[in-house]
């Protein structure tokens, strides 16, 4: 089911090195030829929570029946048709791409000739590659193997939050910045859940994040940042440094610590998760000036629906994921 497309993913490669030229000429696009190495500097994810649910219904529907579409082509081919602004979307563009598709047109065809549509298949792809595919769910009658949405949101099912699209505006504390992430607010103690599959790289106190969390994924393209946990038990027992996490697991509780070089300290007034998600195509991206955060307020609201229900340990007080899952782990993460 996959070979289908994955051998268009090879034809868009031939398109794709025919666009280089006019791609190195463009460096408002943030891709950086280098001799050795080239990688995407900067994506711009804006795509809107309606986009991604009805992009994401046509991947699981034609899934089922045999004949892929990739939500990430179609997001890829609306990107490029409206030169990466998704204010310009339409439900409309994208009914019409799956007509065309549907009748026979190859994804070149509907999307080859737009251009930097391989700039965006790449960086959307990046951003949105551990959202959706393959994973086994616990069900009453043992373990199904399902397709689809298998990401989680942050928050745990039932324990109430609230939120807006809060990024990139203004924050004061230390010196004037951007906000790079998205506040879930939600009261102290409430379990956060890891948003995809991955292994922990970072643990411990934070001048800004104050008890955090940072999961990357196993492809090496996405770390997720959980912050300002709980003061005294910020974390999921045990948590530590290389571990393995699977989505939906509970990894820390929700607090609102940061703000202070001191560590264990409430920095903030209002107790709120929040959840970050940065794209990492080279690792001298990691840190410093060439960090690309993006805008994960869709996502969040495409998560609402997929929360990991959770239970609670009376004689411990943890709460623990109540819910079984599976999916494949890389051969090189520690879990394997
Ligand atoms: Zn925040």
């Amino acid at each position: 089911m996959f070979f289908a497309v994955r051998i268009r993913k090879k034809a868009a490669a031939g398109i794709a090195a025919a666009l280089l030229l006019v791609l190195a000429a463009l460096p408002s696009l943030g891709r950086v030829w280098a001799a050795e190495k080239d990688f995407i500097k900067w994506v711009d994810f804006d795509a809107p929570y309606v986009a991604l649910r009805r992009a994401l219904e046509a991947d699981v529907r034609a899934h089922e029946e045999g004949s892929p579409v990739d939500w990430v082509d179609l997001l890829a081919y609306l990107a490029a048709k409206y030169g990466g602004d998704f204010s310009l979307y339409k439900e409309s563009d994208l009914e019409g791409a799956l007509e065309r598709l549907s009748g026979g047109e190859s994804l070149e065809e509907l999307a080859g000739g737009l251009p930097h549509f391989a700039y965006y298949q790449e960086a959307y792809g990046a951003v949105l590659g551990g959202f959706v595919g393959e994973y086994q769910a616990e069900g009453e009658e043992g373990w199904e193997t399902c397709y689809g949405l298998k990401a989680f949101s942050p928050i745990a099912k039932t324990f109430p939050y609230s939120d807006y699209d809060d990024f990139g505006v203004s924050r004061e504390y230390g010196y004037r910045r951007r906000h790079l992430g998205h506040d879930m607010m939600a009261a102290v103690g409430t379990p956060v859940i890891a948003v995809e599959s991955g292994v922990v790289e970072a643990l411990g106190w934070n001048q800004y994040g104050g008890w955090r969390v940072g999961i990357r994924s196993f492809d090496g393209l996405r770390y997720h940042y959980y912050a300002h946990l709980r003061k005294d038990r910020p974390f999921a027992q045990g948590l530590a440094v290389g571990q393995t996490v699977m989505a939906g697991d509970v990894i820390g509780y929700v607090g609102r610590t940061g703000y202070s070089a001191k560590e264990n300290v409430n920095g903030i007034e209002q107790s709120h998760l929040h959840y970050g998600l940065q794209i990492i195509f080279d690792e001298s991206q990691k840190e410093g000036n060439g960090e690309i955060w993006v805008d994960v307020f869709g996502l969040c609201q495409l998560l609402r629906r997929r929360q990991s229900p959770v239970q609670r340990d009376d004689a411990t007080k943890e709460w623990s994921r109540a819910q079984g899952y599976r999916e494949e782990v890389p051969d090189a993460s520690p879990a394997a």
